[in-house]
């Protein structure tokens, strides 16, 4: 689909699915583009027992405009994730290993949907770019500076079951880069929440985002409505237009071991891929840190 811009013409890979359109670089679109249907947010895919648009978290009574910490009981019952603007109030929420899941005000909400407690929900505002990287297949660019803090896209993709991941993941090529997140949450009392999103099929511009060992972005999972999170992907640092956007697969950030959120131990890892005839895919990140090989994502849960 061509929107017109202000005299140039971008391809947007949503389809106006998007507020802001996704760009691809003009060269690449000659190139074989892969097969998927876009969706800016999380399906129901093969497993998954929730209905993703069920809303099961109650809301506030707020009449304020944005909603308060001293008066708000969501901001009450989980903490104030976002400041005025809507950027990460915690930066180093992750550095420490475990980062708490973030819930945002919802439909039951009565406050404004300008609120700084919502932020994931209101989707994309940055303009990026998909582009051809030099060595590492599709890209993602930004067009445009990002402060640290700042929300940046979702990970997007089918919600599967745990069987369904596992067979998927088993029955893939080794030249397939497209990762099936496993996000595994620790909920109080000893229990664990895990959650599956396979973006191959379906999903959104970041299943084009390649993987780093130094990345400029991270993983969070954030609740809006659902018990099934978003995993949103927030500015690492202060990021320049042009520069590629990175996570680690892993979940890890910062040289920090891997957040035990999304956890994939790497020596587990290795074993379960003796096993099962899973090829390690070479990383070509760059950066100083590079542990030379891709994470592998869902064989330590086997
Ligand atoms: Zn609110
Ligand atoms: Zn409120
Ligand atoms: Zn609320």
């Amino acid at each position: 689909m061509d929107v017109a811009g202000e005299g140039w013409h971008v391809v947007d890979l949503s389809n106006g699915l998007e507020s802001v359109a996704v760009a691809i670089e003009s060269s690449s679109t000659v190139l074989t583009f892969p097969e998927f249907q876009y969706s800016p947010e999380n399906v129901q895919g093969p497993g998954c027992t929730v209905d993703l648009s069920e809303v099961t978290l109650p809301g506030c009574p707020c009449l304020f405009h944005s909603c308060l910490t001293e008066s708000c009981c969501c901001l009450q019952a989980h903490g104030q994730a976002y400041d005025i603007t809507g950027t990460m109030l915690d930066l180093n929420r992750t550095d420490t290993g475990y980062s708490s899941p973030v819930f945002e005000c919802n439909v039951l909400c009565s406050c404004s949907d300008s609120c700084s407690n919502r932020v994931v929900q209101r989707g994309l505002r940055l303009r990026l770019e998909v582009y051809r990287t030099r060595n590492r297949g599709w890209g993602v660019r930004t067009l445009e500076p990002i402060k640290h803090g700042t929300f940046v896209c979702e990970y997007a993709g089918e919600v599967i079951s745990f069987d369904e991941a596992r067979h998927r993941q088993l029955a893939q090529k080794s030249e397939e880069n497209n990762y099936i997140i496993a996000v595994r949450e620790h909920a109080g009392t000893g229990s664990i929440i895990e959650t599956f999103v396979d973006p191959d099929m379906v999903g959104n511009v970041g299943r084009f985002l390649n993987h780093s060992c130094l990345p400029n972005l991270f993983m969070l999972p954030v609740r809006v409505h659902s018990m099934v999170p978003r995993l949103a992907l927030f500015a690492g640092r202060d990021i320049d237009a042009q520069e590629e956007l990175t996570f680690d697969y892993s979940g890890g950030y910062s040289n920090q071991p891997p957040a035990e959120l999304l956890s994939t131990k790497s020596d587990v890892a290795m074993q379960a891929s003796s096993t099962n005839g899973l090829q390690r895919k070479v990383c070509r990140c760059g950066a100083k840190n590079c542990s030379q090989f891709l994470p592998l994502d869902l064989s330590v849960l086997n």
